[in-house]
Parts: C-alpha cells; structure tokens; sequence
C-alpha cells in the first residue's frame, strides 16, 4: 500500500482560538502503488488539506498517514524536507515556475538541494522529451502555453523520481484541448512509470478517466456515484 491514511482529523482555529473549523473528519483513503485516484468536491471541502497532509505540506492534527513506507506524523523536520522533495512530486493549478530561469533549468531545480546531482541534466532532458518540450528547453516559461507551462511542471514533479505523484486541480487554469492533452500526461506517466497518482479535480469527465473516483464530503471520502 502506497498511501495509507486513517483517522484523519484536520481543524482550522482563527488565531484567537475561535471558530474552529473540522475540515477533514476520521477520513480514511488508502492507494495502491501504480493506481490512479481522482477526488472530487466543492470548493472549500478540504481536498487541497487533504494533498497538502500526503505530501507534508500540511501536517494532520490526528491520525495516521502513511506515505512509501513512512509515518509521516513521526518525521522531524529534517525528514519531512527530504520526503517532500525526493518522495512526493506536487503539480499545482498553477504551475510556479521561475520566470527568470529556462525551461529546463525549472526542471531541475528540485535537485539542487541534493548533494549528489549526476546525470541530472541528462534526465531532465529526457523529461522534457516525453512531455514534448524538447524544443523549448532554452526558452522562458513566459515564452510558452498555459498548456506547455503545465507540461514543464510535469517535468519538474519527476525529476527526483518520486514514489507518488499528487496534482492539485492542475487542469484548472487551463483550455478543453490541454485539459486532455495534460490528463494524457499523467496517465502516460502512470503507466509508463508505474507512479501512482492522486488528482484533485472539478472535471467528472477527466476524473473517470482514473481507477478510482471519490468525493469528499463532510470531512470523509467516499466512492463517487452517478
Ligand atoms: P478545497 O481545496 O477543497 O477548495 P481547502 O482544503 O483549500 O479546500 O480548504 C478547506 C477549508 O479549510 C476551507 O473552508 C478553507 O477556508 C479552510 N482553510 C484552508 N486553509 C486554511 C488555513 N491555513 N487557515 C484557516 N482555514 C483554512
Ligand atoms: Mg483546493
């Protein structure tokens, strides 16, 4: 089991300690290695806190969440740093690249906080041709599409190779036609690579493409109907 999450309980407090908010309740969700998992729900259910605590951007208030072997609520901040960046890629609904960097220098800025970088710029490259940027390598990300910035940040989610690849409304920003061509990617992705993938998103119709379909509601995930 690759993610295996179980009690969750996340609250938000306003900083007075008032009107708190359960935003994720006992949630339970469990993904097998290679599986695809799309979780849809309305704005504000909690989805982003939900990937955010499995890819320790966010930590749990209780509960148990397991990523790739590790009890995420028992790593220091020194191992949550490394899990962050080797274990888990992240693709946003906006894809954060550096404007001032190239292309292919965005791709490899998640391994400059690694002491050993040996054949990353040859990977890079590599990436950058199975997400069919190949020509763009040396431009600016204010040179490209919605859709090709959306393809970079792919690009840059793999480069360390990571074990669970977590997409937070990442056709969000984009057109119908990059919307699929970036879904495309992902499932490529899947199964090229075996990575399990978890993708929040507002579109049933690119959802049903994955194994599993869920909702949240009231704090728990359930399997989606209709
Ligand atoms: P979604 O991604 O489904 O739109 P979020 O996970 O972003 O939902 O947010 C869920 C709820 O938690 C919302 O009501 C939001 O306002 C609240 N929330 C999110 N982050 C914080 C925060 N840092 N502090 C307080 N409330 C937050
Ligand atoms: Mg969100």
């Amino acid at each position: 089991m690759l993610v295996e999450v179980s009690r969750l309980t996340k609250t938000y407090r306003a900083p007075d300690g008032s009107d708190a908010v359960e935003v994720l309740r006992d949630l339970e969700l469990r993904v097998e290695a290679g599986q695809t998992v799309a979780i849809l729900g309305p704005s504000g259910c909690g989805k982003s806190t939900l990937l955010n605590i499995i890819g320790a951007l966010d930590h749990a208030d209780a509960g148990e969440v397991r990523v790739a072997g590790q009890d995420l609520t028992k790593l220091d901040e020194t191992a949550l740093a490394k899990f962050r960046n080797e274990t888990v890629g992240f693709i946003f609904q906006l894809h954060h690249l550096l404007p001032q960097c190239s292309v292919l220098e965005n791709v490899l800025v998640p391994t400059l906080a690694q002491p050993r970088r040996d054949g990353t710029a040859g990977r890079a490259a590599q990436l950058l041709e199975s997400v069919g940027l190949s020509h763009r390598a040396n431009h600016r990300p204010g040179q490209l599409s919605g859709g090709e910035r959306q393809r970079v940040a792919v690009a840059r989610a793999l480069i360390n190779e990571p074990k669970l690849l977590l997409a937070d409304e990442p056709t969000g920003a984009l057109d119908r036609v990059n919307a699929t061509r970036l879904i495309d990617l992902l499932l490529e992705m899947n199964r090229a690579l075996g990575l399990p993938v978890v993708i929040v998103t507002h579109a049933v119709d690119l959802a049903r493409r994955m194994n599993r379909v869920l909702e949240l509601v009231d704090g728990q995930l359930r399997e989606y109907r209709s």
